[in-house]
Protein backbone atom coordinates (compact mmCIF):
# COMPACT_ATOMS: atom_id res chain seq x y z
CA UNK A 1 0.00 0.00 0.00
CA UNK A 2 0.98 3.75 -0.93
CA UNK A 3 0.54 6.62 1.24
CA UNK A 4 0.65 10.00 -0.84
CA UNK A 5 1.23 13.09 1.51
CA UNK A 6 0.33 16.39 -0.15
CA UNK A 7 1.48 19.98 0.01
CA UNK A 8 -0.81 21.73 0.49
CA UNK A 9 -2.02 25.33 -0.91
CA UNK A 10 -0.93 28.19 -0.33
CA UNK A 11 -2.18 29.84 3.05
CA UNK A 12 -1.79 26.23 4.82
CA UNK A 13 0.80 25.72 6.86
CA UNK A 14 0.05 22.07 8.28
CA UNK A 15 1.33 19.12 6.99
CA UNK A 16 -1.02 15.73 7.11
CA UNK A 17 2.05 13.56 8.25
CA UNK A 18 5.10 14.20 10.21
CA UNK A 19 8.05 12.17 10.77
CA UNK A 20 6.87 10.02 13.44
CA UNK A 21 3.71 9.22 11.53
CA UNK A 22 5.51 7.82 8.46
CA UNK A 23 7.51 5.47 10.47
CA UNK A 24 4.32 4.12 11.94
CA UNK A 25 3.08 3.91 8.53
CA UNK A 26 6.35 1.87 7.27
CA UNK A 27 6.11 -0.16 10.15
CA UNK A 28 2.31 -1.23 9.53
CA UNK A 29 4.25 -2.31 5.84
CA UNK A 30 2.95 0.70 4.34
CA UNK A 31 5.22 2.67 1.53
CA UNK A 32 5.08 6.43 1.75
CA UNK A 33 5.64 8.89 -0.61
CA UNK A 34 5.44 12.93 0.60
CA UNK A 35 5.53 16.21 -1.89
CA UNK A 36 8.15 18.04 -2.00
CA UNK A 37 8.41 20.89 0.52
CA UNK A 38 4.84 19.49 2.07
CA UNK A 39 6.55 20.07 5.37
CA UNK A 40 8.23 23.12 5.17
CA UNK A 41 5.40 25.38 7.09
CA UNK A 42 5.41 23.36 9.73
CA UNK A 43 9.57 23.31 10.36
CA UNK A 44 10.21 19.60 8.75
CA UNK A 45 12.62 19.53 5.97
CA UNK A 46 12.23 16.78 3.12
CA UNK A 47 15.34 15.39 4.53
CA UNK A 48 13.56 14.42 7.70
CA UNK A 49 11.29 12.55 6.27
CA UNK A 50 13.17 10.98 3.74
CA UNK A 51 15.47 9.92 7.33
CA UNK A 52 11.69 8.52 8.11
CA UNK A 53 11.64 6.08 5.38
CA UNK A 54 9.66 8.49 3.02
CA UNK A 55 10.36 9.15 -0.46
CA UNK A 56 10.10 12.82 -1.66
CA UNK A 57 9.13 13.53 -4.76
CA UNK A 58 6.65 15.82 -7.43
CA UNK A 59 3.01 15.24 -7.19
CA UNK A 60 2.77 13.39 -9.97
CA UNK A 61 5.15 11.24 -8.43
CA UNK A 62 3.83 10.90 -5.20
CA UNK A 63 0.04 10.15 -6.48
CA UNK A 64 1.25 7.54 -8.78
CA UNK A 65 -0.15 3.98 -7.47
CA UNK A 66 -1.03 5.47 -3.99
CA UNK A 67 -3.89 3.71 -2.77
CA UNK A 68 -4.35 6.12 0.21
CA UNK A 69 -3.72 10.18 -0.24
CA UNK A 70 -3.30 12.41 2.84
CA UNK A 71 -4.06 15.76 3.26
CA UNK A 72 -4.73 18.66 5.76
CA UNK A 73 -7.58 20.51 3.83
CA UNK A 74 -9.19 19.29 0.89
CA UNK A 75 -7.21 19.32 -2.67
CA UNK A 76 -8.68 20.64 -5.78
CA UNK A 77 -9.64 17.97 -7.63
CA UNK A 78 -8.43 18.69 -10.73
CA UNK A 79 -4.70 18.62 -8.94
CA UNK A 80 -5.65 14.96 -8.25
CA UNK A 81 -5.66 13.99 -11.79
CA UNK A 82 -2.71 11.14 -11.16
CA UNK A 83 -4.49 9.64 -8.59
CA UNK A 84 -6.05 6.08 -9.46
CA UNK A 85 -9.42 4.74 -9.15
CA UNK A 86 -10.53 3.82 -5.25
CA UNK A 87 -7.57 5.25 -3.61
CA UNK A 88 -8.85 7.14 -0.26
CA UNK A 89 -8.27 10.83 -0.12
CA UNK A 90 -8.39 11.22 3.66
CA UNK A 91 -8.56 15.38 5.32
CA UNK A 92 -10.43 18.06 6.58
CA UNK A 93 -12.91 18.38 3.28
CA UNK A 94 -14.66 21.05 4.41
CA UNK A 95 -17.60 18.84 2.91
CA UNK A 96 -20.95 21.57 2.59
CA UNK A 97 -18.48 24.32 1.84
CA UNK A 98 -16.88 22.66 -0.68
CA UNK A 99 -19.67 20.49 -2.25
CA UNK A 100 -18.50 21.23 -5.58
CA UNK A 101 -15.27 19.84 -4.89
CA UNK A 102 -16.54 16.47 -3.06
CA UNK A 103 -18.53 15.83 -6.57
CA UNK A 104 -15.42 16.21 -8.17
CA UNK A 105 -13.61 13.36 -5.82
CA UNK A 106 -16.38 10.83 -6.72
CA UNK A 107 -15.98 11.78 -10.12
CA UNK A 108 -12.26 11.28 -10.08
CA UNK A 109 -13.57 7.72 -9.11
CA UNK A 110 -11.74 8.79 -5.38
CA UNK A 111 -13.26 7.58 -1.72
CA UNK A 112 -13.11 10.67 0.14
CA UNK A 113 -13.18 10.69 4.49
CA UNK A 114 -13.63 13.86 5.66
CA UNK A 115 -11.99 13.96 9.00
CA UNK A 116 -14.10 17.12 10.36
CA UNK A 117 -17.20 14.11 10.28
CA UNK A 118 -15.66 11.92 12.77
CA UNK A 119 -18.55 10.70 15.19
CA UNK A 120 -18.20 11.57 18.82
CA UNK A 121 -17.38 8.64 20.24
CA UNK A 122 -14.91 7.25 22.60
CA UNK A 123 -13.25 5.06 19.85
CA UNK A 124 -13.09 7.83 17.65
CA UNK A 125 -11.35 10.23 20.46
CA UNK A 126 -7.84 10.06 19.23
CA UNK A 127 -9.38 10.34 15.50
CA UNK A 128 -10.79 13.45 16.29
CA UNK A 129 -9.18 16.31 14.41
CA UNK A 130 -11.97 19.19 15.21
CA UNK A 131 -10.90 18.59 19.16
CA UNK A 132 -7.24 18.30 18.35
CA UNK A 133 -6.98 21.64 16.37
CA UNK A 134 -9.39 23.38 18.99
CA UNK A 135 -7.58 23.01 21.65
CA UNK A 136 -4.64 24.45 20.06
CA UNK A 137 -6.79 27.26 18.89
CA UNK A 138 -7.89 27.86 22.48
CA UNK A 139 -4.55 28.59 23.73
CA UNK A 140 -3.74 30.96 20.74
CA UNK A 141 -6.55 32.97 21.20
CA UNK A 142 -5.72 33.98 24.95
CA UNK A 143 -1.63 34.31 23.69
CA UNK A 144 -3.20 36.47 21.06
CA UNK A 145 -5.30 38.67 23.01
CA UNK A 146 -2.18 39.07 25.59
CA UNK A 147 -0.12 40.54 22.69
CA UNK A 148 -2.67 42.94 21.97
CA UNK A 149 -3.80 43.99 24.97
CA UNK A 150 -1.54 46.89 26.58
CA UNK A 151 -1.77 45.77 30.15
CA UNK A 152 -0.35 42.69 31.72
CA UNK A 153 -2.67 39.12 32.59
CA UNK A 154 -1.45 38.79 35.71
CA UNK A 155 -1.36 40.75 39.03
CA UNK A 156 1.85 42.11 40.66
CA UNK A 157 2.82 43.75 43.58
CA UNK A 158 5.97 46.09 42.44
CA UNK A 159 7.91 48.60 44.56
CA UNK A 160 6.07 51.15 42.47
CA UNK A 161 2.12 49.86 42.66
CA UNK A 162 0.44 47.19 42.09
CA UNK A 163 -0.69 46.08 38.40
CA UNK A 164 -3.90 44.38 38.55
CA UNK A 165 -4.66 40.99 37.61
CA UNK A 166 -6.76 40.67 33.80
CA UNK A 167 -10.23 39.85 34.09
CA UNK A 168 -11.12 37.16 31.11
CA UNK A 169 -14.25 35.88 29.91
CA UNK A 170 -14.99 32.78 28.05
CA UNK A 171 -17.78 32.14 26.23
CA UNK A 172 -18.42 28.92 24.73
CA UNK A 173 -16.86 26.47 26.99
CA UNK A 174 -16.34 23.26 24.46
CA UNK A 175 -12.69 21.78 23.70
CA UNK A 176 -11.23 25.40 22.68
CA UNK A 177 -13.23 27.03 25.73
CA UNK A 178 -11.68 25.21 28.35
CA UNK A 179 -8.12 25.18 26.57
CA UNK A 180 -8.48 28.90 26.92
CA UNK A 181 -9.39 29.12 30.37
CA UNK A 182 -6.44 27.16 31.15
CA UNK A 183 -4.16 29.30 29.48
CA UNK A 184 -5.43 32.22 31.17
CA UNK A 185 -5.50 31.05 34.18
CA UNK A 186 -2.24 29.67 33.39
CA UNK A 187 -1.15 33.73 33.18
CA UNK A 188 -2.52 34.53 36.12
CA UNK A 189 -5.81 36.17 35.00
CA UNK A 190 -8.97 36.16 36.82
CA UNK A 191 -11.49 34.05 34.73
CA UNK A 192 -15.11 33.20 34.18
CA UNK A 193 -16.74 31.49 31.40
CA UNK A 194 -19.88 30.50 30.50
CA UNK A 195 -22.29 27.85 28.46
CA UNK A 196 -25.87 26.91 27.30
CA UNK A 197 -24.30 22.97 28.34
CA UNK A 198 -25.25 22.42 31.59
CA UNK A 199 -22.49 19.78 32.43
CA UNK A 200 -19.95 23.24 31.28
CA UNK A 201 -20.44 24.36 34.44
CA UNK A 202 -18.49 21.35 36.60
CA UNK A 203 -15.64 21.58 34.00
CA UNK A 204 -15.27 25.18 34.13
CA UNK A 205 -15.08 25.09 38.22
CA UNK A 206 -12.91 22.71 38.12
CA UNK A 207 -10.06 24.43 36.04
CA UNK A 208 -10.69 27.00 39.23
CA UNK A 209 -12.33 29.50 37.05
CA UNK A 210 -15.71 31.20 37.72
CA UNK A 211 -18.94 30.09 35.89
CA UNK A 212 -21.64 32.98 34.83
CA UNK A 213 -24.54 30.75 33.95
CA UNK A 214 -28.28 31.86 32.99
CA UNK A 215 -30.19 30.57 36.20
CA UNK A 216 -34.05 31.65 35.24
CA UNK A 217 -34.68 30.20 32.04
CA UNK A 218 -33.34 26.38 31.51
CA UNK A 219 -30.18 25.72 29.08
CA UNK A 220 -29.42 22.17 27.86
CA UNK A 221 -29.17 19.53 30.18
CA UNK A 222 -25.63 18.01 30.54
CA UNK A 223 -23.36 17.42 27.66
CA UNK A 224 -25.68 18.56 25.28
CA UNK A 225 -26.56 15.79 22.58
CA UNK A 226 -23.43 14.42 20.98
CA UNK A 227 -21.59 17.08 23.19
CA UNK A 228 -23.31 20.01 20.39
CA UNK A 229 -25.12 22.87 21.65
CA UNK A 230 -28.64 23.76 20.05
CA UNK A 231 -30.01 26.90 18.59
CA UNK A 232 -31.65 28.49 22.66
CA UNK A 233 -34.84 29.72 22.87
CA UNK A 234 -35.74 33.31 22.75
CA UNK A 235 -36.25 33.39 25.90
CA UNK A 236 -32.90 31.99 26.98
CA UNK A 237 -31.66 34.57 24.26
CA UNK A 238 -32.91 37.38 26.40
CA UNK A 239 -32.08 36.33 29.56
CA UNK A 240 -28.32 35.45 28.14
CA UNK A 241 -28.16 38.88 26.52
CA UNK A 242 -28.87 40.49 29.87
CA UNK A 243 -26.73 38.01 31.74
CA UNK A 244 -23.95 38.69 29.41
CA UNK A 245 -24.73 42.68 29.63
CA UNK A 246 -23.66 43.18 33.35
CA UNK A 247 -20.94 41.21 33.57
CA UNK A 248 -18.94 42.30 30.10
CA UNK A 249 -18.60 45.48 31.52
CA UNK A 250 -16.44 44.70 34.05
CA UNK A 251 -13.91 42.18 32.02
CA UNK A 252 -10.93 43.14 29.95
CA UNK A 253 -10.69 40.02 27.80
CA UNK A 254 -13.66 37.93 26.11
CA UNK A 255 -12.83 35.19 23.88
CA UNK A 256 -15.98 33.41 22.43
CA UNK A 257 -16.63 30.01 21.08
CA UNK A 258 -19.44 29.89 20.82
CA UNK A 259 -21.03 27.16 17.66
CA UNK A 260 -23.69 25.67 16.72
CA UNK A 261 -23.74 22.36 14.22
CA UNK A 262 -25.18 23.39 10.55
CA UNK A 263 -25.94 27.26 12.14
CA UNK A 264 -24.32 30.09 11.99
CA UNK A 265 -22.59 31.26 15.41
CA UNK A 266 -25.07 32.28 17.77
CA UNK A 267 -24.66 36.56 18.39
CA UNK A 268 -23.62 36.59 21.39
CA UNK A 269 -22.09 40.32 22.04
CA UNK A 270 -23.88 43.11 20.29
CA UNK A 271 -22.30 47.04 19.20
CA UNK A 272 -24.03 48.42 22.44
CA UNK A 273 -22.26 45.88 24.80
CA UNK A 274 -18.64 46.42 23.20
CA UNK A 275 -19.49 50.08 23.95
CA UNK A 276 -19.88 49.48 27.55
CA UNK A 277 -16.21 48.00 27.70
CA UNK A 278 -13.06 49.88 29.12
CA UNK A 279 -10.83 51.21 26.10
CA UNK A 280 -8.18 48.62 25.50
CA UNK A 281 -10.08 45.79 26.34
CA UNK A 282 -9.94 43.14 23.99
CA UNK A 283 -12.46 40.25 22.66
CA UNK A 284 -11.32 37.39 20.65
CA UNK A 285 -14.11 35.71 18.31
CA UNK A 286 -13.21 32.57 17.54
CA UNK A 287 -16.40 32.02 15.69
CA UNK A 288 -15.47 34.71 12.99
CA UNK A 289 -14.97 31.64 9.85
CA UNK A 290 -18.89 30.61 10.95
CA UNK A 291 -20.34 34.53 11.06
CA UNK A 292 -19.06 35.44 14.27
CA UNK A 293 -20.26 35.60 17.95
CA UNK A 294 -19.89 39.57 18.10
CA UNK A 295 -21.17 42.36 16.38
CA UNK A 296 -19.18 43.81 13.56
CA UNK A 297 -16.00 40.76 13.22
CA UNK A 298 -13.99 40.56 10.44
CA UNK A 299 -12.51 36.77 9.75
CA UNK A 300 -8.70 37.15 9.68
CA UNK A 301 -8.40 40.54 10.40
CA UNK A 302 -8.56 42.95 13.86
CA UNK A 303 -11.11 45.84 13.93
CA UNK A 304 -11.21 48.57 16.62
CA UNK A 305 -15.56 49.45 17.81
CA UNK A 306 -15.45 52.16 20.87
CA UNK A 307 -11.64 51.70 21.31
CA UNK A 308 -12.27 47.90 21.62
CA UNK A 309 -10.23 45.76 19.77
CA UNK A 310 -12.02 42.65 18.38
CA UNK A 311 -9.99 39.99 16.85
CA UNK A 312 -11.58 38.20 14.47
CA UNK A 313 -9.52 34.61 14.88
CA UNK A 314 -9.72 32.17 11.53
CA UNK A 315 -7.91 29.01 11.95
CA UNK A 316 -5.76 29.65 14.78
CA UNK A 317 -3.97 26.14 14.62
CA UNK A 318 -2.64 27.42 11.59
CA UNK A 319 -0.41 29.85 13.94
CA UNK A 320 1.24 26.65 15.67
CA UNK A 321 1.88 24.38 12.71
CA UNK A 322 4.08 21.81 13.89
CA UNK A 323 2.31 21.19 16.74
CA UNK A 324 -0.90 21.32 15.05
CA UNK A 325 0.44 19.01 12.14
CA UNK A 326 1.68 16.62 14.89
CA UNK A 327 -1.57 15.99 16.65
CA UNK A 328 -3.90 16.00 12.51
CA UNK A 329 -1.02 13.52 11.29
CA UNK A 330 -1.85 11.65 14.71
CA UNK A 331 -5.58 11.71 14.23
CA UNK A 332 -4.78 10.15 10.64
CA UNK A 333 -2.45 7.70 11.52
CA UNK A 334 -5.21 6.30 14.44
CA UNK A 335 -7.98 6.15 11.80
CA UNK A 336 -6.04 3.86 9.51
CA UNK A 337 -4.51 1.97 11.77
CA UNK A 338 -7.89 1.06 13.41
CA UNK A 339 -9.46 0.02 10.57
CA UNK A 340 -5.38 -1.84 8.85
CA UNK A 341 -5.49 -5.19 8.17
CA UNK A 342 -2.22 -6.54 8.30
CA UNK A 343 -3.04 -9.90 5.95
CA UNK A 344 -4.36 -7.39 3.46
CA UNK A 345 -1.77 -4.75 4.71
CA UNK A 346 -4.51 -2.48 3.63
CA UNK A 347 -7.00 -0.12 5.45
CA UNK A 348 -10.65 -2.18 5.67
CA UNK A 349 -13.24 0.22 6.18
CA UNK A 350 -16.85 -1.84 7.21
CA UNK A 351 -19.87 -0.18 5.63
CA UNK A 352 -22.02 -0.76 8.57
CA UNK A 353 -18.97 1.11 10.88
CA UNK A 354 -20.08 3.86 12.70
CA UNK A 355 -16.77 5.58 12.11
CA UNK A 356 -16.87 4.71 8.83
CA UNK A 357 -20.72 5.61 8.08
CA UNK A 358 -19.91 9.41 9.46
CA UNK A 359 -17.03 9.93 7.57
CA UNK A 360 -17.10 8.96 4.11
CA UNK A 361 -18.25 10.87 1.67
CA UNK A 362 -17.94 9.39 -1.66
CA UNK A 363 -17.63 5.55 -3.15
CA UNK A 364 -17.40 3.91 -5.91
CA UNK A 365 -17.77 6.69 -7.77
CA UNK A 366 -20.80 8.42 -6.08
CA UNK A 367 -21.93 10.68 -2.88
CA UNK A 368 -22.40 8.38 0.06
CA UNK A 369 -23.20 10.12 2.85
CA UNK A 370 -26.08 10.79 4.05
CA UNK A 371 -25.28 13.89 5.51
CA UNK A 372 -24.53 15.57 1.70
CA UNK A 373 -27.49 13.72 0.02
CA UNK A 374 -29.92 15.03 2.49
CA UNK A 375 -28.23 18.43 2.02
P1 LIG B 1 -18.40 23.34 19.63
O1 LIG B 1 -17.18 23.79 18.93
O2 LIG B 1 -19.49 22.71 18.85
O3 LIG B 1 -19.03 24.58 20.42
C1 LIG B 1 -18.25 25.32 21.34
C2 LIG B 1 -19.04 25.58 22.60
O4 LIG B 1 -19.99 26.62 22.38
C3 LIG B 1 -19.85 24.38 23.13
O5 LIG B 1 -19.45 24.10 24.44
C4 LIG B 1 -21.28 24.86 23.04
O6 LIG B 1 -22.11 24.30 24.05
C5 LIG B 1 -21.12 26.36 23.20
N1 LIG B 1 -22.26 27.18 22.78
C6 LIG B 1 -23.09 27.02 21.71
N2 LIG B 1 -24.04 27.98 21.70
C7 LIG B 1 -23.80 28.78 22.77
C8 LIG B 1 -24.43 29.96 23.29
N3 LIG B 1 -25.50 30.49 22.70
N4 LIG B 1 -23.91 30.51 24.40
C9 LIG B 1 -22.82 29.97 25.02
N5 LIG B 1 -22.18 28.88 24.57
C10 LIG B 1 -22.68 28.28 23.48
O7 LIG B 1 -18.01 22.34 20.82
P2 LIG B 1 -16.74 21.38 20.93
O8 LIG B 1 -15.58 22.13 21.40
O9 LIG B 1 -16.55 20.67 19.64
O10 LIG B 1 -17.12 20.32 22.05
C11 LIG B 1 -18.28 20.27 22.80
C12 LIG B 1 -18.27 19.00 23.70
O11 LIG B 1 -18.11 17.79 22.94
C13 LIG B 1 -17.16 19.01 24.71
O12 LIG B 1 -17.73 18.68 25.95
C14 LIG B 1 -16.22 17.93 24.26
O13 LIG B 1 -15.54 17.30 25.31
C15 LIG B 1 -17.16 16.98 23.56
N6 LIG B 1 -16.41 16.21 22.53
C16 LIG B 1 -16.37 14.85 22.62
C17 LIG B 1 -15.67 14.11 21.66
C18 LIG B 1 -15.59 12.59 21.73
O14 LIG B 1 -16.11 12.01 22.65
N7 LIG B 1 -14.99 11.94 20.73
C19 LIG B 1 -15.04 14.76 20.61
C20 LIG B 1 -15.12 16.17 20.53
C21 LIG B 1 -15.81 16.87 21.50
Amino acid sequence: MKIAVLKEAAGETRCAAIPETVKKFVALGAEVAVEKGAGAGASIADADFTAAGAKVGSRKDVLKGAGIILAVDGPDPASLKDAKKGALLIGALDPVRRRNAIDGYASAGLDALAMEWMPRITRAQSMDILSSQSNLAGYKAVVEAADVYGRAFPMMMTAAGTVSPAKVFVMGVGVAGLQAIATAKRLGAQVSATDVRSATKEQIMSLGAKPIFVENVAGIEGEGSGGYATEMSREYQKAQAELVSGHIAKQDIVITTALIPGKPAPRLISDAQIATMRPGSVIVDMAADAGGNVEGTVSGKNVEKHRVTIIGAANLARSLAADSSALFSRNIYNLLAAFWDKEQAKPVLPDDDEIVKGIRLTQGGKVVNERLSAA
